[in-house]
């Protein structure tokens, strides 16, 4: 079948987002492209994860997102995944979920800061928050704008998606990517953990600060990029 290796990975990586416990009910959606095909796999809508198959993942083409193969309708977030993949081309996958501490930091408008090692790994730097939508972007084209507001908030920022790959979508909940979607649940997963850890630490302490710079380029800059030495070679 085509595209099925692509679609395989999609549905792996919805399954491993409930196994992790990003995800309630169907509050979550996870998408992979192929770039060289020029396609995008991502979860059909509404459909319960226990009647996930492989045979109602939906193949879309890049960048229009044109219908390719699937019966079943895309997530209702396609238009943010296109949007994402069209303005990002590094990133091979996105993760949106609505995971519990991610989703508070969002609903709470702050950006989440680098309070230690394991956020470093992931994120080079604060996860950011985007400004919320307008009236206009919510009422038409909703789900289009807010991957617009998502871009926007990385070029503001002068962010590089790659050093920092996950946003919180402003009273919404997250977004995570990577260069593959594999990656994108890994960094779904950090985002999660870091939220929470964040949130334990600033009850602990509340003004925690931050890591110094040095400590957090020594631990994003091991694992990522040319200077790379951690895990196997
Ligand atoms: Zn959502």
């Amino acid at each position: 079948m085509p595209h099925d290796e692509l679609k395989q990975r999609v549905l792996r990586a919805n399954v491993a987002l409930v196994e992790a416990g990003l995800v309630t009910l169907t509050w979550g959606n996870a998408s992979a492209a192929d770039r060289d095909a020029g396609v995008i796999a991502i979860k059909p809508s509404g459909i319960p994860y226990d009647q996930l198959g492989v045979e109602n993942i939906v193949v879309l083409s890049l960048p229009s997102g044109g219908a390719i193969d699937g019966r079943a309708k895309p997530s209702s977030d396609t238009p943010t995944h296109l949007h994402l993949y069209n303005a990002f081309p590094g990133i091979g996958g996105i993760v949106h979920t609505h995971s519990l501490h991610a989703t508070a930091f969002a609903q709470a408008g702050r950006e989440l800061p680098c309070l230690g090692t394991t956020h470093a790994d992931h994120f080079h730097g604060a996860v950011p928050v985007t400004r919320p939508l307008t009236e206009a972007e919510v009422a038409k084209d909703y789900e289009r704008n807010t991957g617009r507001v998502i871009q926007g908030c990385f070029e503001s920022l002068r962010l590089d998606p790659m050093d920092v790959p996950a946003v919180l979508a402003h009273g919404h909940g997250p977004f995570a990517w990577g260069k593959t979607i594999e990656d994108a649940v890994e960094n779904a997963i950090a985002l999660e953990f870091c939220a929470q850890a964040a949130s334990l630490t600033w009850q602990l302490d509340p003004p925690a600060c931050t890591i110094p710079q040095f400590l957090l380029d020594k631990h994003f800059l091991r694992k990522h990029g040319p200077s790379a030495y951690y895990g196997q070679r």
